[in-house]
């Protein structure tokens, strides 16, 4: 790294701490230093940092402009650090000087820390956002994945390539976890018959701190040293194992870097082992098993993500009990009970079910929609026998996205003009959302046109750079989208591909879509994304039709597929579009979050009536898909989705877009336009999300009083 010149010694505390990603003066600050390069490491300020001409910073220290942004950051940064009156302090004093561990297999905070895959993590990156804005004293539990997830990359005959690469440490901003003694942290957890370390890395978001648990260290046997390579890398045999290190380690590391969380959240049942090693730290201090599991379950609270049976993760009790005997030790004589706790059958056999264990361990569980929540009650019901299913123990919060993290500058420059500077302070009121209302058509739509001019600059850009630095094919770059028509209504599709979400489905009439997309002067067109998961040849066989069809010469280059899914991509994506498909088969989205990240950018939803859509659609901020088919006929229940795709673009989306005044604005979209940014930024705000888990998980967990031996 260069050495930063006195006057702006702190650069480098602003890029290791990723409060600079959601916070527009301090984005500005990188951005401004050097541009072309802020663009070349995808907006990595440590990367930058590492590799800046010492003359951009001679010329930046020259520049009175920029310096007064730097110091305007620091500023900032120091008040958001130090400030008192949050509103956690306001509304949850219990939570001073305590804190709530929130684990998590996965954290999506930028896209330069590829710990993550998709939904699971965009959703407990912005939960952690949140919370360091709201003031919540929250810590994240995770892995840091020396590999993360996989880059992407499609074959000439739409197969996926998977490419792991070794992230770079130095380019990265994680630094090693101290001990309370000033030592880096290293915790140990028996695993089978012997002892795995694991080192402890911290990442810094605002006010909130991230705990990274890593398995490459040289002390551990190369095949523990792989445990924590990848996400979702492994056979079963490496998740358990992973998921033993999770819920075991974790709570171990937080003891050794000198935490005790007065809460427990379990985003889903991956970290669920945590409930074993708290029991049995407490059966170690004379505690009775049972008073333990009380402790615990008042302490502890549990999101399950979905609805789909195969999302759940399942072992054969051989394959916990071979790995977890190291483990039991003192704790021995339990062994049964704690086996009980995780029994489930769903029909092939009894078998330790991680999300069974969290729903008998945790004292209030949550679904993450109101559809998704009768779905859970119904699924879980054989937990709490004789229950009835409105009775049982599981309330609904509806997922949120992070406004800061996901708003494009463009429509966050109308928001600070016609809502206030501080909109952000009130944006989950509805009622202050009004506001939206009074922004007048021409900017709302110069916004729009701005915003797609940025994706289709994007997408050229990176098939140029495939085109020079790898020579790909003429018919790849096709497909990249560089055929697109800047000015033609653009629908956008990105998600994980996986059999549910339905990513062919607008292909079930291929004549009958062509017909749609060719429309002689009103063209539409459709751009793809998404990754399938590595195991998941369903999934990828689903890409490789898409990517089929990218190439069909009948649809007339107006489908592309754009490569390796991210929090980068998303960005332009979401932003960019005209319109956000989805079309999962309901019931089985819990409930989504890429409509929201779209809708709050003026990119209003077309999507089945399932997630948070079913809570969400008013009539008009979007387009409700309902083909009214009997969803026990999955074949007929395709079609007449897909029918009312195209029924919908063709008699609502088309006309309404199409349709200018003489000024060449289409009023009547951006009514639409007005509506979904109004009505979806108050409430699926990760800011109403976060203060709705506080209010009615952690506060209540908070207030009970503490069980004794
Ligand atoms: C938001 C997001 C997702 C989740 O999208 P869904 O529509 O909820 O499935 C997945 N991946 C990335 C990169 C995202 O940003």
């Amino acid at each position: 790294m260069s050495q930063l010149p006195d006057r702006i010694s702190r650069l480098e505390e602003l890029a290791r701490d990723l409060w600079w990603s959601w916070t527009p003066e301090a984005r500005h600050v990188f951005r401004r230093l050097d541009y072309p390069l802020w663009r070349l490491t995808a907006h990595n300020p440590v990367r930058m940092l590492r590799v800046i001409a010492p003359d951009t910073l001679a010329q930046a220290i020259a520049n009175p402009a920029w310096l007064a942004q730097y110091d305007r950051a620091m500023a900032r940064l120091d008040e958001t650090r130090a400030a008192r009156n949050t509103w956690c302090a306001r509304e949850c004093p219990e939570l001073a000087g305590r804190s709530v561990a929130y684990f998590s297999a996965e954290f999506a905070l930028h896209q330069s820390l590829p710990i993550y895959a998709g939904g699971l993590g965009v959703l407990a990156g912005d939960h952690c956002k949140e919370a360091s804005d709201l003031g919540i004293p929250l810590v994240g539990v995770g892995f840091m994945y020396p590999q993360g997830y996989f880059h992407q990359t499609i074959s000439a005959d739409g197969w996926q390539q998977e490419v792991y690469e070794k992230l770079s440490w130095t380019d990265a901003a994680i630094e090693p976890a101290m001990t309370p003694d000033g030592k880096p942290c290293v915790t140990a957890v028996p695993l089978g018959s012997r002892t795995v370390l694991l080192a402890v890395w911290r990442v810094r978001a605002g006010r909130v701190t991230l705990y990274l648990l890593d398995t490459d260290l040289e002390e551990n046997a190369p095949w523990d040293r792989d445990l924590s390579a990848r996400l979702y890398g492994g056979d079963r045999e490496t998740r358990v194992q992973q998921e033993i290190l999770l819920g075991v380690g974790g709570v171990r590391a937080l003891k050794a870097v000198g935490i005790t969380p007065a809460v427990y959240h379990l985003n889903e049942g991956h970290a669920a082992f945590a409930v074993l090693q708290r029991i049995r730290d407490l059966c170690e201090t004379g505690w009775a098993f049972e008073a333990a599991l009380e402790e615990v379950r008042r302490t502890t609270v549990f999101t399950t993500h979905t609805p789909v049976a195969a999302g759940h993760d399942t072992f054969p009790f051989h394959l916990v009990e071979k790995h977890l005997t190291g483990a039991w030790g003192e704790f021995g004589p339990y062994r049964e009970k704690f086996f009980a706790l995780a029994h489930h059958d769903t029909g092939d056999g009894p078998m330790f079910n991680m999300t069974a264990l969290a729903l008998r361990t945790a004292g209030a569980t949550n679904a993450v929609s109101a559809l998704h929540g009768e779905v859970t009650r119904r699924m879980w019901s054989a937990i709490w026998p004789g229950t009835l299913p409105e009775r049982l123990p599981v309330r609904s919060v509806t997922n949120g996205v992070h406004a800061s993290t996901w708003i494009s500058a463009e429509i966050r420059a109308l928001l600070d003009r016609y809502l206030g500077p501080d909109w952000i302070d009130h944006h989950d009121d509805p009622a202050f959302c009004e506001g939206v209302l009074g922004i007048p058509d021409e900017e709302i739509w110069h916004a729009r046109q701005t915003l797609r001019a940025f994706l289709f600059t994007f997408i050229r850009e990176r098939a140029r750079h495939r085109w020079t630095k790898s020579g790909a094919s003429a018919s790849h770059i096709v497909a990249s989208g560089t055929m697109f028509d800047h000015t033609a209504l653009t629908i956008g599709f990105a998600r994980r591909f996986t059999g549910y979400k339905r990513p062919d489905l607008i292909f079930a009439d291929a004549d009958r879509l062509a017909h749609v997309l060719n429309a002689h002067g009103r063209p539409v067109q459709v751009l793809f994304a998404g990754k399938a998961h590595p195991a998941d040849d369903v999934g990828k066989h689903h890409l490789q039709q898409i990517y089929r069809r990218v190439l069909d010469p009948k649809f007339g280059g107006r489908i592309a597929f754009i490569e390796d899914y991210d929090l980068h991509v998303a960005h332009f994506l979401v932003q960019g579009c005209d319109v956000w498909l989805n079309n999962p088969r309901k019931p089985l989205e819990a409930s989504g979050t890429s409509g929201m990240k779209a809708a709050i950018n003026g990119t209003p939803h077309l999507s089945i009536g399932d997630g948070w859509w079913a809570e969400g659609f008013t009539g008009d901020n979007g387009w409700l898909i309902d083909g009214q088919a009997d969803p026990n006929d999955h074949g007929a229940q395709d079609w007449a989705d897909a029918q009312a795709i195209y029924r919908l673009i063709e008699e609502e989306l088309v006309p309404t877009f199409y349709d200018r005044d003489a000024n060449g604005i289409p009023r009547r979209w951006l009514q639409v336009v007005r509506q979904s940014i109004r009505t979806v930024l108050p409430r699926f705000s990760a800011r109403r999300m976060v203060k709705e888990y506080v209010r009615g998980m952690y506060q209540p967990a908070l207030g009970q009083q503490p069980v004794t031996k």
